[in-house]
Protein backbone atom coordinates (compact mmCIF):
# COMPACT_ATOMS: atom_id res chain seq x y z
CA UNK A 1 0.00 0.00 0.00
CA UNK A 2 1.38 3.65 -1.12
CA UNK A 3 2.59 5.45 1.84
CA UNK A 4 0.03 8.23 3.76
CA UNK A 5 1.88 11.29 3.42
CA UNK A 6 1.47 13.23 6.91
CA UNK A 7 -1.65 15.56 6.96
CA UNK A 8 -1.75 18.64 5.77
CA UNK A 9 -0.15 21.80 7.39
CA UNK A 10 -2.60 23.39 9.81
CA UNK A 11 -2.50 27.26 9.36
CA UNK A 12 -4.96 29.86 8.58
CA UNK A 13 -3.90 30.25 4.82
CA UNK A 14 -6.83 30.43 2.99
CA UNK A 15 -7.70 30.35 -0.62
CA UNK A 16 -9.40 32.71 -3.51
CA UNK A 17 -12.07 31.51 -6.10
CA UNK A 18 -12.87 33.47 -9.25
CA UNK A 19 -16.52 31.99 -10.68
CA UNK A 20 -16.51 32.99 -14.22
CA UNK A 21 -19.68 32.38 -15.64
CA UNK A 22 -19.91 31.89 -19.44
CA UNK A 23 -19.73 29.27 -21.63
CA UNK A 24 -19.25 29.32 -25.74
CA UNK A 25 -22.42 26.23 -25.40
CA UNK A 26 -23.67 24.72 -22.78
CA UNK A 27 -22.73 20.62 -22.15
CA UNK A 28 -25.78 18.63 -22.43
CA UNK A 29 -25.33 17.11 -18.96
CA UNK A 30 -24.00 20.70 -17.25
CA UNK A 31 -26.07 22.18 -14.04
CA UNK A 32 -24.06 24.57 -13.22
CA UNK A 33 -24.38 28.05 -13.43
CA UNK A 34 -23.54 29.45 -16.80
CA UNK A 35 -24.48 31.51 -19.51
CA UNK A 36 -23.69 30.88 -23.20
CA UNK A 37 -21.04 33.99 -24.57
CA UNK A 38 -18.25 33.97 -26.46
CA UNK A 39 -16.29 35.95 -23.58
CA UNK A 40 -16.94 37.37 -20.31
CA UNK A 41 -18.64 41.08 -20.79
CA UNK A 42 -17.20 44.17 -19.97
CA UNK A 43 -19.71 44.42 -16.95
CA UNK A 44 -18.98 41.10 -15.31
CA UNK A 45 -15.12 42.23 -14.71
CA UNK A 46 -16.25 45.57 -13.41
CA UNK A 47 -18.28 43.69 -11.10
CA UNK A 48 -15.14 41.33 -9.68
CA UNK A 49 -13.24 44.36 -9.10
CA UNK A 50 -15.70 45.87 -6.81
CA UNK A 51 -16.69 42.31 -5.01
CA UNK A 52 -12.88 42.17 -4.46
CA UNK A 53 -12.89 45.70 -2.96
CA UNK A 54 -15.79 44.98 -1.00
CA UNK A 55 -15.36 41.43 0.32
CA UNK A 56 -11.47 41.27 0.81
CA UNK A 57 -12.42 41.12 5.06
CA UNK A 58 -10.55 44.33 5.45
CA UNK A 59 -7.07 42.40 3.87
CA UNK A 60 -6.86 40.14 6.62
CA UNK A 61 -6.95 36.96 5.25
CA UNK A 62 -3.74 35.25 4.18
CA UNK A 63 -4.41 33.16 0.90
CA UNK A 64 -1.68 30.92 -0.74
CA UNK A 65 -4.11 29.87 -4.18
CA UNK A 66 -6.22 31.40 -6.54
CA UNK A 67 -8.69 29.30 -8.86
CA UNK A 68 -10.20 30.38 -11.87
CA UNK A 69 -13.58 28.06 -12.14
CA UNK A 70 -16.24 28.57 -14.27
CA UNK A 71 -18.40 27.96 -16.49
CA UNK A 72 -15.05 28.80 -19.04
CA UNK A 73 -12.53 30.75 -17.63
CA UNK A 74 -10.15 30.15 -19.95
CA UNK A 75 -12.71 32.50 -22.40
CA UNK A 76 -10.82 35.63 -20.35
CA UNK A 77 -8.35 37.25 -21.98
CA UNK A 78 -4.88 36.35 -20.04
CA UNK A 79 -5.06 40.44 -19.89
CA UNK A 80 -8.22 40.30 -17.98
CA UNK A 81 -6.77 37.56 -15.87
CA UNK A 82 -4.06 39.30 -14.88
CA UNK A 83 -5.78 42.36 -13.64
CA UNK A 84 -7.96 40.24 -11.65
CA UNK A 85 -4.73 39.11 -9.84
CA UNK A 86 -3.16 42.39 -9.77
CA UNK A 87 -6.99 43.30 -8.22
CA UNK A 88 -6.49 40.46 -5.28
CA UNK A 89 -3.13 41.24 -4.84
CA UNK A 90 -3.98 44.34 -3.69
CA UNK A 91 -7.12 43.97 -1.50
CA UNK A 92 -5.10 40.89 0.40
CA UNK A 93 -2.36 39.47 1.27
CA UNK A 94 -1.33 36.76 -1.52
CA UNK A 95 1.42 34.84 -1.00
CA UNK A 96 4.04 35.36 -3.76
CA UNK A 97 4.43 32.01 -4.68
CA UNK A 98 0.71 31.31 -4.54
CA UNK A 99 -0.81 27.98 -6.40
CA UNK A 100 -2.91 29.63 -9.38
CA UNK A 101 -5.18 27.61 -11.50
CA UNK A 102 -6.95 28.13 -14.49
CA UNK A 103 -9.60 25.77 -15.21
CA UNK A 104 -9.62 25.37 -19.71
CA UNK A 105 -11.98 24.09 -22.12
CA UNK A 106 -9.26 22.96 -24.60
CA UNK A 107 -11.65 24.29 -27.67
CA UNK A 108 -11.22 27.67 -26.49
CA UNK A 109 -7.25 28.29 -26.58
CA UNK A 110 -4.12 27.99 -28.26
CA UNK A 111 -0.89 28.08 -28.21
CA UNK A 112 -0.14 31.73 -27.50
CA UNK A 113 -3.24 32.85 -25.13
CA UNK A 114 -1.73 29.40 -23.04
CA UNK A 115 1.74 31.05 -22.79
CA UNK A 116 -0.08 34.91 -21.97
CA UNK A 117 -1.69 33.42 -19.50
CA UNK A 118 1.48 31.65 -17.92
CA UNK A 119 2.98 35.41 -18.63
CA UNK A 120 0.04 36.56 -16.43
CA UNK A 121 1.10 34.43 -13.60
CA UNK A 122 -1.34 31.27 -13.97
CA UNK A 123 0.57 28.24 -13.15
CA UNK A 124 -1.83 25.18 -13.35
CA UNK A 125 -3.74 23.88 -15.44
CA UNK A 126 -6.38 21.68 -15.50
CA UNK A 127 -8.16 20.62 -18.86
CA UNK A 128 -11.33 19.64 -19.07
CA UNK A 129 -11.19 17.00 -21.18
CA UNK A 130 -13.56 14.69 -20.18
CA UNK A 131 -13.20 11.89 -22.83
CA UNK A 132 -10.58 11.58 -25.81
CA UNK A 133 -13.26 9.29 -27.57
CA UNK A 134 -15.19 11.60 -30.00
CA UNK A 135 -18.59 9.39 -29.50
CA UNK A 136 -18.18 9.84 -25.73
CA UNK A 137 -17.45 14.22 -26.34
CA UNK A 138 -20.82 14.20 -28.54
CA UNK A 139 -22.97 12.09 -26.18
CA UNK A 140 -21.77 14.96 -23.66
CA UNK A 141 -21.97 17.93 -25.95
CA UNK A 142 -18.69 19.32 -25.55
CA UNK A 143 -17.28 22.01 -27.86
CA UNK A 144 -14.01 19.83 -28.55
CA UNK A 145 -12.39 16.97 -30.09
CA UNK A 146 -10.42 14.42 -29.36
CA UNK A 147 -7.30 16.07 -31.03
CA UNK A 148 -7.62 19.45 -30.01
CA UNK A 149 -7.69 18.53 -26.24
CA UNK A 150 -4.21 16.64 -27.26
CA UNK A 151 -2.92 20.18 -28.59
CA UNK A 152 -4.04 21.94 -25.64
CA UNK A 153 -2.04 19.51 -23.04
CA UNK A 154 1.16 19.71 -25.63
CA UNK A 155 0.41 23.56 -25.80
CA UNK A 156 0.14 23.86 -22.22
CA UNK A 157 3.66 21.70 -21.61
CA UNK A 158 5.45 24.32 -24.84
CA UNK A 159 4.16 27.62 -22.56
CA UNK A 160 5.80 26.73 -19.43
CA UNK A 161 3.09 24.82 -17.45
CA UNK A 162 4.64 22.47 -14.95
CA UNK A 163 1.21 21.25 -13.56
CA UNK A 164 -1.43 20.18 -16.19
CA UNK A 165 -4.56 18.08 -14.87
CA UNK A 166 -7.22 16.76 -16.75
CA UNK A 167 -10.65 16.11 -15.88
CA UNK A 168 -12.67 12.93 -17.31
CA UNK A 169 -16.37 11.94 -16.66
CA UNK A 170 -16.54 7.93 -16.57
CA UNK A 171 -20.19 6.14 -15.90
CA UNK A 172 -21.60 7.25 -19.66
CA UNK A 173 -24.54 4.67 -20.50
CA UNK A 174 -23.07 1.60 -21.73
CA UNK A 175 -19.45 2.55 -20.54
CA UNK A 176 -17.47 -0.26 -20.21
CA UNK A 177 -14.57 -0.79 -18.40
CA UNK A 178 -12.14 -1.05 -21.72
CA UNK A 179 -13.75 2.45 -23.08
CA UNK A 180 -13.17 4.02 -19.82
CA UNK A 181 -9.37 2.58 -19.14
CA UNK A 182 -9.13 3.70 -22.75
CA UNK A 183 -9.32 7.44 -21.53
CA UNK A 184 -7.64 6.69 -18.72
CA UNK A 185 -4.38 5.43 -20.98
CA UNK A 186 -4.67 8.44 -23.10
CA UNK A 187 -4.72 10.75 -20.42
CA UNK A 188 -1.81 8.76 -18.81
CA UNK A 189 0.21 8.82 -22.32
CA UNK A 190 -0.01 12.45 -22.30
CA UNK A 191 1.73 12.99 -18.58
CA UNK A 192 -0.93 14.04 -16.79
CA UNK A 193 0.28 15.69 -13.18
CA UNK A 194 -3.34 15.60 -12.33
CA UNK A 195 -6.41 13.77 -13.19
CA UNK A 196 -9.58 14.60 -11.72
CA UNK A 197 -12.15 11.46 -12.26
CA UNK A 198 -16.44 12.36 -12.51
CA UNK A 199 -19.10 10.13 -12.83
CA UNK A 200 -21.64 11.01 -14.89
CA UNK A 201 -24.37 12.57 -12.82
CA UNK A 202 -27.78 13.01 -14.53
CA UNK A 203 -29.43 15.92 -13.10
CA UNK A 204 -33.25 16.54 -14.17
CA UNK A 205 -33.95 19.88 -15.81
CA UNK A 206 -30.29 19.23 -18.33
CA UNK A 207 -30.95 17.90 -21.69
CA UNK A 208 -29.44 14.34 -20.53
CA UNK A 209 -32.44 14.62 -17.97
CA UNK A 210 -35.05 15.12 -20.11
CA UNK A 211 -33.58 12.48 -21.92
CA UNK A 212 -33.68 10.12 -19.36
CA UNK A 213 -37.02 10.91 -18.40
CA UNK A 214 -38.49 10.50 -21.76
CA UNK A 215 -36.73 7.06 -21.86
CA UNK A 216 -34.58 7.41 -24.21
CA UNK A 217 -31.32 6.56 -22.18
CA UNK A 218 -30.52 5.42 -18.63
CA UNK A 219 -28.13 5.68 -16.23
CA UNK A 220 -25.88 3.22 -15.33
CA UNK A 221 -26.09 0.97 -12.21
CA UNK A 222 -25.08 1.89 -9.29
CA UNK A 223 -23.09 -1.59 -8.90
CA UNK A 224 -21.45 -0.68 -12.23
CA UNK A 225 -20.81 2.72 -11.26
CA UNK A 226 -19.02 1.00 -8.04
CA UNK A 227 -17.09 -0.88 -9.96
CA UNK A 228 -15.77 1.65 -12.77
CA UNK A 229 -15.17 3.36 -9.29
CA UNK A 230 -12.66 0.20 -7.40
CA UNK A 231 -11.16 -0.04 -11.30
CA UNK A 232 -10.38 3.89 -11.82
CA UNK A 233 -8.29 3.91 -8.09
CA UNK A 234 -6.51 0.44 -8.77
CA UNK A 235 -5.47 1.58 -12.14
CA UNK A 236 -4.20 4.74 -11.47
CA UNK A 237 -3.05 3.70 -8.04
CA UNK A 238 -0.75 1.22 -10.36
CA UNK A 239 0.32 4.16 -12.10
CA UNK A 240 1.83 5.90 -9.43
CA UNK A 241 -0.91 8.12 -8.68
CA UNK A 242 -2.43 9.14 -4.92
CA UNK A 243 -5.90 8.64 -4.47
CA UNK A 244 -6.21 11.89 -2.01
CA UNK A 245 -9.82 12.45 -2.80
CA UNK A 246 -13.11 10.07 -3.83
CA UNK A 247 -12.86 11.79 -7.24
CA UNK A 248 -8.85 13.49 -7.45
CA UNK A 249 -5.41 11.49 -7.58
CA UNK A 250 -2.34 13.55 -7.91
CA UNK A 251 0.97 11.96 -9.78
CA UNK A 252 3.78 11.16 -7.24
CA UNK A 253 6.94 10.65 -8.46
CA UNK A 254 9.56 9.46 -5.67
CA UNK A 255 10.89 12.60 -3.56
CA UNK A 256 8.07 14.53 -4.45
CA UNK A 257 5.61 14.11 -1.69
CA UNK A 258 2.49 15.31 -2.31
CA UNK A 259 3.41 17.63 -5.08
CA UNK A 260 0.96 17.41 -7.39
CA UNK A 261 -2.24 17.35 -5.03
CA UNK A 262 -3.98 20.55 -5.42
CA UNK A 263 -3.54 23.04 -2.86
CA UNK A 264 -6.27 25.34 -3.81
CA UNK A 265 -8.69 22.19 -3.66
CA UNK A 266 -7.35 20.47 -0.47
CA UNK A 267 -8.72 23.48 1.21
CA UNK A 268 -12.27 22.57 0.56
CA UNK A 269 -11.90 19.42 2.15
CA UNK A 270 -9.97 20.79 5.34
CA UNK A 271 -12.27 22.80 6.75
CA UNK A 272 -9.17 25.61 5.41
CA UNK A 273 -10.91 29.54 5.01
CA UNK A 274 -11.73 30.45 1.60
CA UNK A 275 -13.26 33.63 -0.26
CA UNK A 276 -15.32 33.00 -3.56
CA UNK A 277 -16.06 35.95 -5.91
CA UNK A 278 -18.67 36.04 -9.08
CA UNK A 279 -22.11 35.03 -9.60
CA UNK A 280 -22.87 31.30 -7.51
CA UNK A 281 -19.22 31.71 -5.87
CA UNK A 282 -19.38 30.64 -2.42
CA UNK A 283 -17.47 31.80 0.90
CA UNK A 284 -16.40 29.92 3.97
CA UNK A 285 -14.84 32.18 6.98
CA UNK A 286 -14.92 29.65 9.59
CA UNK A 287 -17.67 28.88 10.84
CA UNK A 288 -19.50 31.54 8.56
CA UNK A 289 -20.15 30.37 5.49
CA UNK A 290 -22.06 33.02 2.84
CA UNK A 291 -22.91 32.14 -1.30
CA UNK A 292 -24.08 34.58 -4.18
CA UNK A 293 -26.64 34.95 -6.46
CA UNK A 294 -26.52 31.81 -9.44
CA UNK A 295 -27.43 35.09 -11.22
CA UNK A 296 -25.52 37.85 -13.16
CA UNK A 297 -28.21 40.61 -12.85
CA UNK A 298 -29.10 40.08 -9.26
CA UNK A 299 -24.71 40.00 -8.51
CA UNK A 300 -24.24 43.15 -10.39
CA UNK A 301 -27.72 45.09 -9.09
CA UNK A 302 -26.25 43.97 -5.33
CA UNK A 303 -22.74 45.13 -6.00
CA UNK A 304 -23.47 48.77 -7.95
CA UNK A 305 -25.85 49.60 -5.18
CA UNK A 306 -22.45 49.15 -3.21
CA UNK A 307 -23.78 46.69 -1.16
CA UNK A 308 -22.42 43.09 -0.45
CA UNK A 309 -23.75 40.81 -3.15
CA UNK A 310 -24.40 37.27 -0.46
CA UNK A 311 -27.49 35.46 -1.05
CA UNK A 312 -27.34 33.53 1.75
CA UNK A 313 -25.26 33.10 5.04
CA UNK A 314 -24.79 30.61 7.45
CA UNK A 315 -23.35 29.98 10.62
CA UNK A 316 -22.70 26.44 11.43
CA UNK A 317 -23.27 25.33 15.01
CA UNK A 318 -21.31 23.06 16.80
CA UNK A 319 -23.55 19.67 14.97
CA UNK A 320 -22.65 21.08 11.93
CA UNK A 321 -19.46 21.51 12.19
CA UNK A 322 -18.88 17.75 13.54
CA UNK A 323 -20.25 16.93 10.71
CA UNK A 324 -18.64 18.62 8.50
CA UNK A 325 -15.32 17.72 9.20
CA UNK A 326 -16.42 13.89 8.96
CA UNK A 327 -18.05 14.19 6.00
CA UNK A 328 -14.88 16.22 4.53
CA UNK A 329 -11.98 13.91 6.63
CA UNK A 330 -13.90 10.88 4.94
CA UNK A 331 -13.95 11.45 1.27
CA UNK A 332 -9.90 12.26 1.42
CA UNK A 333 -6.42 10.24 2.35
CA UNK A 334 -5.91 12.39 4.83
CA UNK A 335 -9.03 11.22 7.34
CA UNK A 336 -10.29 12.54 10.32
CA UNK A 337 -8.45 14.02 12.98
CA UNK A 338 -10.46 12.55 15.81
CA UNK A 339 -8.41 14.36 18.25
CA UNK A 340 -9.29 17.88 16.72
CA UNK A 341 -12.82 16.91 16.56
CA UNK A 342 -12.59 16.10 20.38
CA UNK A 343 -10.34 19.17 21.48
CA UNK A 344 -11.97 21.86 19.36
CA UNK A 345 -15.55 20.55 18.98
CA UNK A 346 -16.01 18.44 21.88
CA UNK A 347 -17.31 15.21 20.04
CA UNK A 348 -15.69 11.85 21.27
CA UNK A 349 -16.59 10.10 17.78
CA UNK A 350 -14.89 6.71 19.17
CA UNK A 351 -16.57 7.05 22.30
CA UNK A 352 -19.84 7.87 20.85
CA UNK A 353 -20.28 5.42 18.16
CA UNK A 354 -18.42 2.53 19.51
CA UNK A 355 -19.75 -0.53 18.29
CA UNK A 356 -20.40 1.43 15.45
CA UNK A 357 -17.19 2.10 14.34
CA UNK A 358 -15.79 -1.50 15.26
CA UNK A 359 -18.54 -2.81 12.86
CA UNK A 360 -16.81 -0.60 9.88
CA UNK A 361 -13.27 -1.26 10.76
CA UNK A 362 -14.32 -4.68 11.00
CA UNK A 363 -15.80 -4.67 7.04
CA UNK A 364 -12.92 -2.88 6.01
CA UNK A 365 -14.83 0.37 5.27
CA UNK A 366 -12.35 2.30 7.76
CA UNK A 367 -9.12 2.40 9.61
CA UNK A 368 -7.91 3.93 12.28
CA UNK A 369 -4.60 4.66 13.00
CA UNK A 370 -3.79 6.58 16.24
CA UNK A 371 -5.90 9.37 16.29
CA UNK A 372 -7.15 9.53 12.72
CA UNK A 373 -9.75 7.80 11.01
CA UNK A 374 -9.15 7.12 7.54
CA UNK A 375 -11.64 5.76 4.62
CA UNK A 376 -10.31 2.69 2.68
CA UNK A 377 -11.25 2.71 -1.12
CA UNK A 378 -14.59 1.36 -0.83
CA UNK A 379 -15.05 3.44 2.39
CA UNK A 380 -14.55 6.34 0.03
CA UNK A 381 -18.23 4.75 -2.24
CA UNK A 382 -19.98 5.80 1.08
CA UNK A 383 -18.27 8.15 2.61
CA UNK A 384 -21.26 10.31 2.43
CA UNK A 385 -23.44 7.62 4.22
CA UNK A 386 -20.94 7.01 6.87
CA UNK A 387 -20.45 9.91 7.86
CA UNK A 388 -23.99 10.52 8.82
CA UNK A 389 -23.92 7.52 10.87
CA UNK A 390 -20.56 8.93 12.54
CA UNK A 391 -21.67 12.64 13.12
S1 LIG B 1 -17.97 23.93 -20.15
FE1 LIG B 1 -18.32 23.28 -18.01
S2 LIG B 1 -19.58 24.89 -17.07
FE2 LIG B 1 -19.64 25.18 -19.30
S3 LIG B 1 -21.49 24.14 -19.95
FE3 LIG B 1 -19.80 22.67 -20.16
S4 LIG B 1 -19.74 21.56 -18.19
FE4 LIG B 1 -20.99 23.41 -17.90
Amino acid sequence: MRTIPPPPPAGPAGGLYVHVPFCVRKCRYCDFYSIEAPHPPAAFLEGLGAEIDLVSEGGRLFCDSVYFGGGTPSLLSPGAAARILDRLRRALPLDPGAEITLEVNPGTVDGRKLASFRAAGVNRLNLGVQSFRPEKLGFLGRIHGPQEAVRAFKEARNAGFAQVGVDLIYGLPGESRETWRADLEAALALGADHLSCYLLSIEPGTPLGRERAAGRIRAIAEEEAAELFLFTAEHLSARGFLHYEISNFARLAPGEGGACVSRHNRKYWTGAPYLGFGPAAHSYLPPRRFWNPPDLGRWLAALSSGTGPAAGVETLDRGQQVLEAVFLGLRTLWGVDLGDLRGRLGYDLVRRHAARLERYLESGLLRLEGERLFPTTRGMLVADRLAVELA
